[in-house]
């Protein structure tokens, strides 16, 4: 059987269909900050997201999205910008989005 979602416009989205991006893969694992992400190699394409597994549901979901967001807007591609700027843009933008989805 298969799943799917159906919005208010009546746009239907089949779940099991699955979409690589920025081939990223996300681990859980003990570590000293909430998370973090980061190109896989030099040339591989490839993204990783970290989080820390010791964080409860509710913040490895924040971690996630905020990290999702840093990807989203190529921020590990930017230079010369302050790190302080990109973190405080990345905050905003993400209490948004969990404000947005009712989180
Ligand atoms: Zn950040």
């Amino acid at each position: 059987m298969k799943k799917t979602v159906t919005f208010k416009d009546g746009t239907m989205v089949d779940l099991d269909t699955t979409h690589e991006w920025k081939n990223l893969k996300v681990i859980e694992m003990d570590m000293p900050v909430k998370g973090m992400c980061c190109k896989w190699g030099k040339d591989s394409g490839e993204y990783r997201i970290f989080i820390d597994s010791a964080l409860p549901d509710q913040e490895k979901l924040e971690t996630f999205i905020h990290e999702m967001i840093h990807l989203y807007r190529g921020d590990l591609e930017k230079q010369g910008e302050s790190v302080q700027k990109i973190e405080t843009e990345c905050h905003h933008i993400t209490q948004e989005v969990l404000r947005s989805i009712g989180i």
